[in-house]
């Protein structure tokens, strides 16, 4: 059977395009081509209720390892807990899932080499033709953004006793606050296993693995959990957005391909967090009778532009976190958010702010000095990139 669609690149965008089509279409031709040996990596993939619609939650409950119904936040003058679910895939339940949609239509431990509009080139030289390609490889990289960074190490861990929580801390910053904002996010699987990460915003994308792994061993102390073993580890370094220019960013490689994920700037500027607009884009995509490469292209570029041009408030909100607040107060500005109604921190988190949610969120006394903070009005526009030539849409 002649493939009809080639997702290039078996991450979290690319794995839910292709098994939202296949939901509708169990026959439909497709291939994914991953140079893991599994999809999706080794990743816990987490999100919150209010991100999605009722029927996104129920399309992606299969993919679902766990599920709380609240979420608590804790800095030094405040301690809440938020009624809005909170679920997490895990790689290792994504592959499950989604191999077993794909069968025979996946490729792994296959290296794509170059990416076309209507084929792609793999490392050993084999060519493969499609209707249309979608190119969901993760973070292009380059210089169009201009970028702060959300940086985290997870430590899986046993405890020798419960650990005594029944919702997750998503941000526990009553800790030592150094290299930026930081704090501790903790997933409590079972009674004695949790996903335990030392994270922070900084303005560095360095880890040093041996120093948070150490922090989160005083944090788990402090907390009278005693670790028994360390079962996994997960680490991120996720672009928080300032500025920058879309269309250099888009312009890099070959300009025709449809783009997934990381790769076409599907994500919250504030979280890093992409799975919320990987679920959008895969329910417009399978929607679409026919899929091929001109379409699909002009639907990724103009979704990408849409979301940037949305999310401008974003992006002035993170320059205040990076560029006005000094980095041991930057602590401050989220500590005063969480003191704001729990439907405009959904709305905040699901990218859904109305003009009067913008206006609570600045109203007020500022955490940071007003100067620095009219400063971060202005937005500018990254380099220009230069356009890499045309090679018969094979980049
Ligand atoms: C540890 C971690 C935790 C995260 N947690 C969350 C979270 O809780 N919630 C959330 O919304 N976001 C989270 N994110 C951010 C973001 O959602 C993830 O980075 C997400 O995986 C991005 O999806 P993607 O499909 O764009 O890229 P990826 O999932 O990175 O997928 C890209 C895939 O392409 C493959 N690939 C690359 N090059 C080639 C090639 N040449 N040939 C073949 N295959 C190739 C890679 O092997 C990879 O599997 C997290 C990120 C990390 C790193």
């Amino acid at each position: 059977m002649t493939t009809e669609l080639i997702l290039v690149g078996g991450g979290l965008a690319n794995c839910l395009i292709a098994y939202r089509i296949l939901m509708e279409r169990p026959n439909f031709p497709l291939l994914v081509v991953e140079r893991g040996a599994s999809l999706g990596a080794d990743h816990t993939w987490s999100f919150h209720d209010s991100d999605l619609t009722a029927n996104q939650r129920r399309w992606m409950e299969p993919l679902i390892a766990h599920r709380w119904s609240s979420h608590e936040l804790r800095f030094p003058g405040r301690r809440r807990t938020i009624n809005d679910g909170y679920n997490s895939v895990t790689s290792e339940r994504l592959h499950r899932v989604v191999a077993a949609a794909l069968g025979d239509r996946m490729r792994l431990g296959t290296e794509v080499a170059k990416v076309g509009t209507n084929a792609i080139l793999l490392s050993d030289g084999e060519h493969i033709e499609a209707r249309a390609v979608i190119d969901g490889r993760g973070d292009p990289g380059g210089n169009h953004l201009d970028i702060g960074y959300q940086k985290f190490l997870g430590l899986f861990v046993r405890l020798a006793e419960p650990h005594g929580l029944i919702a997750p801390i998503l941000m526990d910053a009553t800790v030592e606050q150094v290299d930026g904002f930081r704090f501790v996010y903790t997933l409590p699987f079972s009674d004695t296993e949790a996903l335990i990460e030392d994270t922070y915003y900084a303005d560095e994308p360095d880890l040093d693995r041996n120093r948070l792994r150490s922090r989160i061993e005083d944090y788990a102390e402090k907390q009278g959990w005693a670790i028994a073993a360390i079962t996994g580890e997960e680490a991120g370094v996720l672009p928080i957005v300032l500025g920058g220019d879309i269309d250099a960013f888009w312009a890099v490689g070959s300009e025709r391909v449809a783009r997934s994920g990381m790769r076409g700037a599907f994500f919250h500027p504030t979280t890093g967090y992409s799975l919320p607009e990987a679920v959008r884009l895969a329910d417009e995509i399978a929607a679409i009778p026919d899929l091929e490469s001109a379409s699909l292209f002009e639907l990724t570029r103009r979704r990408s532009g849409e979301l940037w041009r949305r999310t401008g408030y974003y992006r002035l909100l993170n320059r205040m976190l990076f560029r006005a607040a000094e980095p041991e107060l930057r602590y401050r500005i989220f500590e005063r958010f969480y003191g704001l109604s729990e439907g405009l921190i959904r709305r905040f988190y699901a990218g859904r702010l109305k003009w009067i949610d913008k206006a609570r969120v600045l109203i007020g006394k500022p955490p940071v000095p007003v100067h620095r903070a009219l400063r971060c009005f202005a937005e500018n526009r990254g380099p220009r990139s230069t356009l890499s030539s045309s090679n018969g849409g094979i980049q």
